[in-house]
C-alpha cells in the first residue's frame, strides 16, 4: 500500500504530493488526514506531511519510493471530508496544499495547554455570607480569606488565590468537598438554568413560520439548498435559525453557526445554550489551544449538535453534518486575509456541497452577492418586513453638512444633532454616535462643497500619496494634488479625518453633564475591553456612547433612542468599489440601533453628499432601492458580483525586479487568456506600496466567469514554479477582494 502525502515544508513551490510506502507494521491504521512523519529530503530529515490518499499501486519508480516512518502521535488528524474541502479550496483560491490543510485544520496540536484552573462560589451570597462568619468565628483564617475574596468576585483564577491569599489545594478541597464552591479546570459558558434548557414560549409570527417551512418543506424531501434569510435587525431571525436547527437536530445531524466574532456576545451565545443546553459548544480566539481541542473533539464524537463560532467553526469536524447558518452574511470578516483567502459563504456552500448540508444566510442588509444570486435564482429569498414586535423603525433625519457650515457652525455636532441629543440627556435615554473608522485612511474632498475628487478612469476616490500626488489604487492613475477644488475654487481642500477621541472631548465639551464612553481599537485593547464598555453602556452607566462602527454589533440597547452618524461620506468615499454598499450596511445598522425598545426611535446622518443613492436609500431604510442602484454601477464597472476580480499581489525586496516580475505576469496571463475575454488593469501600487522595506505591486484580472479566472490562476502557479525569476517574489492570490490593495 502507498500514501500519497503532502509535505509540511514552507517552500511555496514545491507543491506537489508524494507517494510513501506504507510498512505492514501501519498497514490498516493509516487514514487520510493523519499526520505522519516522513523522511524528506537528501539528508532524509524527518519532516511532518500529511496523508490525503491512499492507494495500491505506485506511480513512481519502486525502488526510489521511501517510506513512512510513523504516525505523528502528537498531531491532529483532519477529517477525511475535509481534506476533500482543502483541496477545493487550493484550486478556488490559490496557495498550497499544505496552505489549505492547515487552514481547514482548526487547532494545531493535540497538546494538552496548561489548562486554567478556576475557583467558583456555589453559594448565593446571603450563604456566603453566613459560612464567612461562621468560618471568622472558628478563627480559619484562610478559609475567611478565601470567602471573602469569592463573595468579591464569584469566580478566581486558582494561581492567583494560591499565590495572593496564600491559600493551599488542601483548602480549596476541603471547601469544595462542603459544596461551597468547585475547582474548575475548564472555561466553560455555563447554563445559567442550571443545566436545563427552557422550554420556548415564542409564538411564531407569520413570516417567520413562513421561513421556517419553506425551509423545511425542502428539507425534509431530501432537498439541500441556499437560502437567504432576508428580514430587519429584531424581525426573528436568529429565533428562525434556533428552529431550523433543533428540526435539524431531531434527524440526527448538526448544525455549524457562524456568527461575526465581534457579536459573538454572550447575550447571543445564551440563546443557544437555553434551547440546546450543553448539546451545543462555542469556538472563539478566547479558548486556549487545549479548549479549542476539546471542542472539536466533542464536535467529532457527536457529543455537541451546535458549534457556534467565527469564520474558522467552518471547519468543525461533525460526523453528519445538517445546516450551517451564517448570521450577518453581509461581514467582511468572513473573508480571510490569509492564504488561502477563501470567503466563508463560498467555502460553507461548497462543504454543503459536498457533506448534504444546507446553508442558510441572514442579514438586514444583504451582500451584493447574497441578493444578486437570489435573483439568478441560485439561493432561495425568506424575507421577513417586520420586526417581531412590531416597534416601529427609527426615524432618519438626513443633514447637509455644507449647509451647516453656511450657517457658520464648524462643529462635528450638528444643530438637529445637539438639539436631540440634548433632548435626550433630559429624559434620560441614550444616544450612541458612529464615526466609522475608515476615516483615518482620509480621501480629498472641499470642505465646502463637499466635492471628492476621484479617479477619471475607475470612479472611486484618490488618496494622498507623498511626494504631494493623488493615486488611484485600482488603475496607477496619478496627478498632483490640487490647491483648489475643481468644482468651485475654494482652497479649503484637504483629506477628511477625525477621530473618536476628537469626538468624546467635542461632545464632553458641550455636554458637561453627560456621561460619555468611548469605544475604540485604543480603548478595547485591553481582554474583554470591548465586552465591558457595552455592558457599562447597557447598565446605564453612561448617556452617550461614542464609537467606530465596532459599536453597531452586538448587545441589544432598549434605552437607546438617538443614533447618530457623523459623517457618512467618510466610508462612501474610502477608495474601493464596496465602499457604497458598506456605507449602506453601516448607516442601516446604525439607525437601526435606536428604538429598539418601547420607545420610538430618532437618527441624524450627517453628511456631505446627501444625495448619494447610499446615503439617500440608507436614510429611506429601502434596501431594494439601494441594490437597484448599486447593482447597476457594478454592471456598468464590471464589478463582482456581475463579474470577477482576482487580485494578484506581488511583493518583493528588490523593487526592480518586481516591477520587471509584475509585468511578465501580466503578459503571461494575457497569452494564456487567448480567447477568453478578460481585462488586466495594472500594475498599480496598491495603497500601501511598501511594507517593511519589501515593495509591493497589484495586478486586476476582470472576467465574467469566475473559472476563467481560476484557470489564469492555475496557468500563473505553474509560471511561477518553472521560473526561477519569481524565487524571490512572494505571490499571492485574491478572488473577489473584500479591500482594495
Ligand atoms: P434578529 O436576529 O433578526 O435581529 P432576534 O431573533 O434576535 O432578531 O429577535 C429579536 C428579539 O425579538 C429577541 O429578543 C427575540 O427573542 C424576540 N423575538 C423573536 N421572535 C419573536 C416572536 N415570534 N415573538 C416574540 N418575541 C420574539
Ligand atoms: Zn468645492
Ligand atoms: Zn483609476
Amino acid at each position: 500500500m502507498y500514501a500519497d502525502i503532502i509535505v509540511d515544508i514552507t517552500h511555496e513551490k514545491l507543491d506537489k504530493i508524494f507517494q510513501y510506502r506504507i510498512p505492514s507494521r501501519l498497514e490498516g491504521e493509516l487514514a487520510v488526514g493523519m499526520e505522519v512523519l516522513v523522511p524528506f529530503g537528501r539528508g532524509n530529515r524527518e519532516t511532518k506531511g500529511y496523508v490525503i490518499g491512499l492507494s495500491d499501486t505506485c506511480g513512481y519508480d519502486e525502488a526510489k519510493v521511501k517510506e513512512v516512518q510513523d504516525i505523528s502521535r502528537k498531531g491532529v488528524a483532519i477529517e477525511g471530508k475535509l481534506v476533500a474541502l482543502a483541496a477545493w479550496m487550493k484550486e478556488q483560491y490559490g496557495g498550497t496544499m499544505i496552505q489549505a490543510l492547515k487552514t481547514v485544520l482548526p487547532i494545531k496540536q493535540k497538546e494538552n495547554a496548561k489548562v486554567k484552573k478556576r475557583i467558583r462560589l456555589l453559594l448565593s451570597e446571603e450563604e456566603g455570607r453566613q459560612k464567612l462568619e461562621h468560618y471568622l468565628e472558628k478563627n480559619q483564617k484562610a478559609r475567611a480569606r478565601l470567602m471573602a475574596a469569592l463573595l468579591d468576585d464569584n469566580i478566581l483564577e486558582y494561581e492567583l488565590v494560591m499565590k495572593k491569599l496564600n491559600i493551599t489545594l488542601s483548602v480549596v478541597r476541603a471547601l469544595e468537598e462542603q459544596g461551597v464552591l468547585v475547582l474548575e479546570s475548564r472555561q466553560v459558558y455555563r447554563n445559567p438554568v442550571k443545566g436545563e434548557k427552557e422550554e420556548s414560549c415564542i409564538t411564531f409570527t407569520e413570516e417567520q413560520k413562513a421561513a421556517i417551512s419553506a425551509f423545511w418543506e425542502d428539507y425534509s424531501r431530501g432537498k439541500r439548498g441556499t437560502y437567504l434569510v432576508y428580514g430587519v435587525t429584531g424581525s426573528g431571525k436568529t429565533e428562525v435559525y434556533i428552529e431550523m436547527i433543533r428540526r435539524v437536530a431531531a434527524q440526527g445531524k448538526q448544525a455549524i453557526v457562524l456568527i461575526p466574532e465581534i457579536a459573538l456576545t454572550y447575550q447571543t451565545v445564551m440563546r443557544f445554550y437555553r434551547n440546546f443546553g450543553d448539546r451545543v459548544s462555542i469556538m472563539n480566539s478566547r479558548l486556549s489551544a487545549g479548549e479549542r481541542y476539546d471542542q472539536m473533539m466533542r464536535a467529532k464524537e457527536g457529543k455537541i449538535d451546535v458549534m457556534i463560532g467565527p469564520r474558522s467553526a467552518l471547519f468543525t469536524p461533525f460526523p453528519n453534518l445538517g445546516l450551517i447558518v451564517i448570521d450577518e452574511e453581509h461581514e467582511p470578516t468572513y473573508k480571510s486575509e490569509q492564504v488561502p483567502r477563501y470567503h466563508a459563504r463560498e467555502t460553507a456552500q461548497a462543504r454543503g456541497d459536498m457533506e448534504g448540508a444546507s446553508l442558510v444566510l441572514g442579514s438586514a442588509t444583504p451582500s451584493m452577492e447574497a441578493m444578486y444570486r437570489v435573483r439568478r435564482g441560485e439561493y432561495v429569498l425568506l424575507e421577513m418586513k417586520n420586526r417581531s414586535r412590531m416597534q416601529d423603525m427609527a426615524k432618519v433625519y438626513t443633514v447637509d453638512l455644507r449647509e451647516e457650515l453656511k450657517e457658520g457652525n464648524h462643529s462635528i455636532l450638528s444643530r438637529k444633532l445637539q438639539e436631540l441629543i440634548a433632548d435626550r440627556l433630559e429624559k434620560k435615554e441614550q444616544t450612541m454616535l458612529f464615526l466609522n473608522r475608515r476615516g483615518y485612511a482620509g480621501f480629498i474632498s472641499c470642505r465646502e462643497c463637499g466635492h471628492v475628487i476621484k479617479c477619471p478612469h475607475c470612479d472611486v476616490s484618490l488618496s494622498y500619496h507623498r511626494g504631494g500626488k493623488m493615486v488611484c489604487h485600482y488603475c496607477g492613475y496619478e496627478e498632483p494634488k490640487k490647491q483648489h477644488c475643481p468644482e468651485c475654487g475654494s482652497r479649503h481642500i484637504g483629506e477628511f479625518k477625525a477621530g473618536t477621541q476628537q469626538v468624546e472631548d467635542i461632545v464632553k465639551r458641550q455636554f458637561p453633564n453627560a456621561r460619555v464612553l468611548r469605544m475604540d481599537m485604543d480603548t478595547t485593547r485591553q481582554k474583554d475591553g470591548h465586552e465591558k464598555i457595552l455592558s457599562a453602556f447597557a447598565d446605564g452607566e453612561a448617556d452617550i456612547l461614542v464609537g467606530t462602527q465596532m459599536i453597531v454589533k452586538g448587545h441589544d440597547f432598549p434605552n437607546v433612542t438617538l443614533a447618530g452618524v457623523l459623517a457618512a461620506d467618510m466610508s462612501l468615499y474610502a477608495d474601493d468599489y464596496r465602499a457604497g454598499e458598506r456605507t449602506f450596511q453601516l448607516l442601516t445598522q446604525a439607525v437601526g440601533r435606536a428604538g429598539r425598545g418601547s420607545k420610538k426611535g430618532e437618527a441624524v446622518i450627517q453628511t456631505y453628499s446627501p444625495d448619494h443613492y447610499g446615503i439617500v436609500t440608507a436614510a429611506a431604510q429601502d434596501y431594494e432601492a439601494f441594490y437597484e442602484e448599486e447593482i447597476h454601477y457594478r454592471e456598468l464597472m464590471g464589478y463582482p458580483p456581475v463579474e470577477n476580480l482576482l487580485a494578484v499581489l506581488i511583493s518583493c525586496e528588490d523593487e526592480a525586479l518586481l516591477e520587471k516580475g509584475a509585468g511578465y505576469l501580466k503578459e503571461y496571463a494575457l497569452r494564456v487568456s487567448r480567447g477568453r475575454s478578460i481585462e488586466i488593469i495594472g500594475p498599480a501600487s496598491p495603497g500601501i506600496g511598501k511594507v517593511k522595506d519589501v515593495y509591493r505591486k497589484v495586478l486586476y484580472l476582470k472576467a465574467e466567469r469566475y473559472d476563467t479566472l481560476i484557470r489564469i490562476k492555475n496557468y500563473l502557479e505553474q509560471y511561477i514554479e518553472i521560473n526561477t525569476g519569481f524565487r524571490k517574489m512572494r505571490i499571492q492570490f485574491d478572488f473577489n477582494p473584500m479591500n482594495v490593495f
